[in-house]
């Protein structure tokens, strides 16, 4: 007999996104002739750079050849894509990292949710709250986190809650945590974190050992220069920092798959006996073992990005959905909703009516407005009182969106 993993039945049965799209279709079921606008899901809508799809096409090309056939290609990524990123990503900031320290992925949400691995299971965990679901439930999985409360909070997991009261930049812990999990920008609150906040987080984790994994998805959306785009402008970060990045919101790749994730050398957590040991290596291993790769195609149309036509064009596109994220942030505000992020993010977080929760007002909006957002509760209790609205949507449907809003709460 096979026992289960019975950590998976711990978890709820839901995705969030599956709790919106059944009460969507329930409303649309309801009302067939109404069109619904959906400011709520996070995935891309503009077509790929010029430069990205000259890359796929050139990749195919070459794949059609005996000469040009590639395989399997290393487990770490191919080397001109690792050295793109070193040569644009990092060393224009100041920033020193070996080739074998980058690892493509194919996508952040493997590499974040599989990251863990690395840690032994009776590790405690931090998040800030509200949090991108798969950290914690990828900690769920394996038994790290616990059991889930009544209050919906895992009893091993401490909660850092952000809130407009501390900026959405949580108070540093009193006490010792072996792992904290950040994102900045942050989904869901399209808050960020200033260089000197951050640096409380690396000086807190030197002192108290704790391993910081840092989610960079977001930081091509920062307009404001003095904001960091990775954790490594701070001193002292390669010693304990893991960095994930993604080419999905930097320039459309939700379908195309890929990103990287960055292991210095440096990082090292603890045997039993103290004695201490390197995760590159450690990482490396767990890829060659369960990873084959990220498809070269993929890997050609994420170098393209890096060329100075590709850089013009990707920068157009998130210059596209920053002028909805601006508008939606004072239309927002103008109709007296209080709001947060939206300036270097492609997310709005909107406190809701004193009289409406998060799914309350999911609902009414739906129903009065017809658009959707996303419920923040569903991205941890601290959530509750928020929703969040994405600027990934068209220039046409998102001013529509809003003009729908104005009208519902006249
Ligand atoms: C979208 C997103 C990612 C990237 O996911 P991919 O697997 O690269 O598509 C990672 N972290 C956060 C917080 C995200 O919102």
């Amino acid at each position: 007999m096979a026992l289960v993993n019975d950590h998976f039945l711990k978890l709820p049965n839901n995705y969030l996104f599956a709790d919106i799209a059944k009460k969507v279709n329930a409303f649309k079921a309801m009302h067939p002739k109404v069109d619904v606008i959906s400011l709520g899901i996070g995935d891309v809508t503009q077509p790929l750079a010029p430069a990205v799809i000259e890359a796929i096409h050139k990749a195919a090309d070459e794949m059609a050849t005996q000469q040009g056939f590639r395989g399997y290609g290393p487990e770490q990524g191919y080397d001109f894509l690792r050295d793109a990123i070193l040569k644009n990503d990092f060393l224009p900031r100041g920033i020193h990292l070996d080739r074998d320290e980058v690892f493509i992925n194919d996508g952040a949400k493997s590499d974040t949710g599989n990251i863990q691995e690395l840690v032994r299971w009776d590790n405690s965990i931090g998040v800030t709250d509200p949090i991108y679901p798969v950290y914690i439930d990828s900690n769920v999985m394996i038994g790290r986190a616990g059991w889930k409360g009544d209050d919906g909070r895992w009893s091993n997991v401490m909660y850092m809650p952000c809130n407009a009261e501390n900026g959405f930049v949580p108070k540093i812990p009193d006490r010792r945590v072996d792992v904290i999990y950040l994102c900045y920008p942050n989904n869901p609150t399209g808050t960020v974190i200033s260089k000197d906040e951050l640096r409380k987080w690396v000086n807190y984790a030197l002192k108290n050992d704790t391993l910081i994994f840092y989610d960079a998805a977001y930081q091509a959306y920062i307009q404001d220069d003095k904001i960091p785009h990775s954790i490594y402008e701070i001193r002292g970060a390669r010693k304990c920092a893991i960095e994930f990045h993604s080419y999905s919101k930097t320039a459309g790749f939700t379908g195309v798959r890929c990103g990287y994730t960055i292991v210095p050398k440096d990082v090292t957590a603890a045997t039993l006996t103290g004695e201490r040991i390197p995760l590159n290596p450690l990482w490396n291993r767990r890829q060659c073992t369960k990873f084959n790769g990220t498809s070269y195609i993929s890997q050609r149309a994420a170098e393209a990005i890096y060329t100075p036509e590709g850089k013009v064009q990707i920068k157009e596109t998130i210059d596209y959905y920053m002028q909805n994220a601006k508008k939606m942030l004072t239309t927002l505000r103008s109709l007296g909703f209080e709001c947060y992020g939206g300036e270097n993010a492609p997310y709005i977080w909107a406190k809701t009516p004193e009289t409406s929760g998060s799914w309350q007002f999911f609902e009414e909006m739906l129903y009065g407005a017809h658009v959707v957002c996303t419920p923040g509760v569903g991205f941890g209790p601290a959530g509750e009182g928020y929703v969040r609205f994405t600027a990934f949507g068209s220039h046409e449907k998102t001013d529509e969106a809003l003009d729908r809003i104005r009208q519902w709460l006249k």
